[in-house]
């Protein structure tokens, strides 16, 4: 199906494992205008196809995987693709946004997105070349790892010269085989990682797909897109965050900043401070074991740090990894970090999810709820264990459930560390509340990013006061919103760090940024206007590139206002979606220890409060008490309205 916008490819194509039979998937120039790509595209599909009756694992899911209409258009971080699909760990939609180059090559296969279904009663692999499917037997790739799975693909797609056809991959581990529900999909080192996506490819049997091709991206206005982007380039690398900090530190330079604002989850979240955290620090890191930078295609960041282990360079660990499988877990060994941050790619397994996983095992054992003799501190034998998680074997085929399911099993509902099912990232939230409230209502469970990053306000760009509700439901709505929509259109959710002026962050006690932090939890109603009218905002931020490059590469017109219009489309069709999976106001929640128990009992505001922060979210939203949006705003938004209200 041709399309009339730039950026396009124009063919979505779906793939049934079962019959091994491909067909093009029909998806309009309204689509288009409506769902842009990426994770929104995906969510219109799922959303067209999922009921609220099926299971992760089952024939009636669907794996979709979809590229931005900036993927491989050269603009900045836009290599990105898209995994969604009903989440084997939360029983709701799970997205996950990768970088590498996979997204790159789907294009030139001449695809904007692949649809799976189905499964195979034996492994295979599956080719996509010009716009072509093919399978092949994946007999000799089951039970490899995934960077040897991604060396013998290579092999497998040699030329008679010698050279390897230039590609993209992606593939699951040993992990995703087994089904562990918090398996990963992994392209080159980059992980789309959370949700579980990688089991439901190992339930369909499919190890990998290989996308190659020789389609070009043609945008609609190639000169103006070149000027733009070479302007965009140049801003980001004058940033303090994305010309700075996450080149010099990557992700891993907030550890500092996050104990300085007691968010650095501790000890399974019941503590923001670890006394030994300069042991994991970014700087640490930095300092004695990074090697060399490494970024996505055409990304100017380069936010990856490279390690050496056993005399290889390998990926080193992002933020997540390091707090969670350091403090959260009161280990303070950096080389064992960077040790199982490596094995667990290779296993294909979600770090954050299996850190916590441990984290709350050891806990239970530790109040004598189950005697499995996991131990904070004690860092022995976790390789072992990750092996065994990844196989189902012994204790792992327990652990491998994640810790909702454990914690139902043996007890301690208030400390294990989930919402909806998904374990929550590194950012303690009784000192960020604002990011408490995004874990609890974010679409894909405990996730920092779905959830509208609002921490980035509350310590680790800006300093808004952490602890208050005002404003913070209001600007968790557009953060979700806007990143949604970055998401959408196929670039790297690190290009938004750049949306605040860089003097806020080089200055953080002049007059202007104390300023800022004084008025933004007050923008409640600024937000609510644009939000009800985004004709209000009918004009392009200079601090904001995304939007001009959109219009240059797709020819669609999109101000800011529009822009948030879309990503609050994609983000009610979401949560639309998962209201039919049973997704209501009490499935908003977080465990006891984050909204009951204070984290300094001299601090009487040092907990999430959450229902109040929840009431004026819906609110704010559109959504009834019950947290379901209200027909009215499901016509506003053109989404099919469903029958709820
Ligand atoms: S900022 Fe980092 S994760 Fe994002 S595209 Fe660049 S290298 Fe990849």
């Amino acid at each position: 199906m041709a399309t009339a916008y730039g950026g396009y490819m124009g063919k979505v194509l779906k793939v049934n494992l079962t019959t091994q039979q491909a067909e093009e998937y029909p998806f309009s120039d309204r689509d288009r205008e409506l769902y842009i790509g990426g994770k929104m595209m995906a969510a219109k599909i799922l959303s067209d196809h999922l009921r609220g009756n099926e299971k992760a694992f089952s024939d009636n899911n669907l794996l979709v995987i979809t590229t931005g209409p900036l993927t491989g258009t050269g603009a900045p971080s836009s290599s990105r693709f898209n995994i969604s699909t009903l989440s084997p760990l939360t029983g709701y939609v799970t997205s996950s946004n990768c970088g590498g180059n996979f997204g790159y090559y789907l294009k030139k296969a001449g695809l904007d997105g692949l649809i799976l279904c189905g499964h195979s009663e034996t492994p295979v692999w599956l080719e996509l070349c010009n716009g072509q499917a093919v399978f092949h037997s994946a007999d000799g790739l089951w039970g490899q790892k995934t960077e040897q799975t991604q060396a013998m693909l290579d092999d497998a797609l040699r030329l008679p010269n010698g050279r390897v056809r230039k590609n993209g991959k992606i593939c699951i581990g040993p992990a995703g085989e087994h089904q562990v529900l918090y398996s990963c999909v992994v392209s080159n080192e980059r992980v789309a990682g959370r949700g579980g996506a990688g089991a439901v490819m190992g339930w369909m049997k499919l190890k990998a797909v290989c996308a190659s091709g020789t389609q070009t991206v043609q945008v609609k206005e190639p000169e103006r897109m070149i000027t733009h982007n070479q302007k965009w380039f140049r801003y980001l690398r004058k940033h303090p965050l994305t010309g700075s900090q996450l080149p010099q530190l990557g992700t891993a330079g907030l550890v500092s900043a996050m104990q300085m604002k007691g968010i650095l989850s501790t000890k399974n979240y019941s503590a923001g401070q670890y006394a030994d955290f300069e042991q994991i620090s970014g700087e640490r890191l930095a300092e004695q074991y990074h090697i060399v930078n490494k970024g996505c295609l055409s990304c100017p960041i380069r936010c990856a740090r490279t390690v050496e282990i056993d005399g290889k360079q390998v990926k080193g660990p992002e933020l997540e990894t390091l707090v969670l499988l350091g403090s959260g877990i009161c280990n303070s060994n950096l080389e064992a970090i960077l040790r199982w941050n490596y094995e667990l790619d290779q296993l294909g397994m979600d770090t954050i999810s299996c850190a916590n996983t441990i984290a709350y095992a050891m806990e239970a054992n530790e109040k004598g709820l189950w005697n499995n003799g996991l131990q904070f501190s004690n860092i022995e034998e976790l390789s072992q264990l990750f092996e065994q998680i990844a196989h189902r074997q012994g204790i792992g085929d327990e652990l491998a459930e994640g810790s909702k399911r454990l914690s139902e099993k043996y007890g301690g509902k208030d400390f294990a560390i989930h919402a909806k099912g998904m374990e929550l990232a590194a950012y303690e939230p009784r000192k960020a509340v604002g990011l408490g409230l995004g874990y609890a209502v974010s679409n894909r469970g405990g996730c920092h990013l779905n959830g509208g990053y609002l921490v980035i306000l509350e310590g680790l760009g800006l300093s808004i006061n952490p602890t208050t509700y005002h404003g913070k439901a209001d600007l968790t709505m557009m953060f979700q919103d806007l990143m949604e929509m970055i998401s959408a259109t196929g670039q790297c959710l690190f290009t938004s760090y750049a949306f605040f002026p860089s003097p806020l962050m080089t200055h953080p006690n002049s007059w202007y940024t104390r300023l800022a932090n004084g008025v933004l939890p007050y923008s409640g109603p600024v937000v609510r206007l644009i939000n009800k009218y985004p004709q209000i905002a009918h004009l392009h931020l200079p601090v904001f590139h995304h939007t001009k490059a959109f219009e240059y590469a797709t020819g669609m017109k999109m101000p800011f206002g529009k822009y948030i219009r879309c990503g609050e489309r994609g983000y009610n069709l979401e949560r639309q979606i998962n209201i039919r999976f049973g997704a209501d106001a009490s499935k908003d929640g977080l465990p006891k220890r984050l909204t009951a128990t204070l984290q300094n009992a001299a601090d009487p505001q040092s907990k999430v409060p959450l229902e109040k922060l929840k009431r004026v979210y819906y609110h704010a939203r559109g959504w009834n008490r019950n947290g379901l949006p209200k027909k009215r705003l499901l016509k506003k938004l053109k989404i099919g309205v469903d029958d709820h209200d």
